[in-house]
């Protein structure tokens, strides 16, 4: 690594709150290189007409003001769709909106929102230039976690920004989205560390900002999968 690199890794480092380097060796540890799992994987018919933006508002317009699950009368004030590049080659999955994203109506604009918009910037990239969505797109009640027949309902639509957007690399953040887009059972600690095949993407899962706000030694993890993230985003096709 030249000097260049170096100070891009501390100044990278710096951004994420990680306020000190360590010779452990576990702090080398890089997503393994065993063939990358796979997940099942379900077909949803996409709009393929115009460009992906207008795909994405078809999508939208799709979902309407979604009554399909339980929800919508369980004190949701909007539904929180997703913001971003319609052809963004990075895309981040989270859980659910939370109080401040219900009442914007844009996800990841609360504190643990602020936290994703500096993990994004540390590698040289912008909100922008990103598309974020969640699992569900509707604020469960005291933030409680999704259940699975409100997975169940709402999910389709994730597949189908995904599938629109067509993103190279999608980071799933925290262990609800992880669990929900590999369709497995393991903690985020078993899942990350490991590159996923995922509806033609890579799917790296790492932990969610709000887990980082509370755990902030946690950082330097997620910045290593983040490093990994950039490598692949720099890769040819
Ligand atoms: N946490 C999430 O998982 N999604 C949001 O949009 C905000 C917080």
């Amino acid at each position: 690594m030249d000097r260049d690199q170096l100070i891009e890794h501390l100044v990278f480092a710096q951004e994420l709150g990680v306020t000190g380097v360590s010779r452990d060796p576990a702090w080398r540890r890089r997503p393994d290189e065993r063939p990358p799992a796979f997940a099942p994987e379900t077909v949803i018919p996409v709009p393929v007409f115009g460009s992906p933006a207008e795909a994405l508002s078809a999508v939208r317009a799709e979902i309407g003001d979604c009554t399909r699950c339980k929800l919508h009368r369980l004190g949701r004030r909007q539904i929180v769709f997703g913001v971003g590049n319609p052809e963004a080659d990075l895309m981040f999955v989270g859980e659910a909106p939370g109080g401040d994203e219900d009442i914007q109506g844009i996800p990841f604009v609360g504190r643990a929102g602020q936290l994703l918009t500096k993990i994004i910037e540390a590698i040289g990239l912008k909100r922008d230039d990103v598309y974020i969505a969640n699992v569900i797109k509707c604020r469960p009640p005291q933030n409680r976690n999704p259940e699975q027949d409100e997975v169940d309902t709402c999910e389709q639509f994730l597949f189908q920004q995904v599938d629109v957007i067509k993103p190279k690399v999608i980071v799933a953040l925290g262990t609800f989205a992880a669990r929900a887009l590999l369709r497995t059972l393991d903690p985020i600690s078993r899942l990350r560390g490991r590159v996923y095949e995922y509806r033609g993407a890579r799917l790296i899962p790492t932990f969610h900002p709000a887990y980082l706000l509370r755990n902030p030694a946690s950082k330097r993890e997620v910045w290593e999968d983040m490093k990994a993230v950039k490598k692949l985003l720099e890769l040819k096709s």
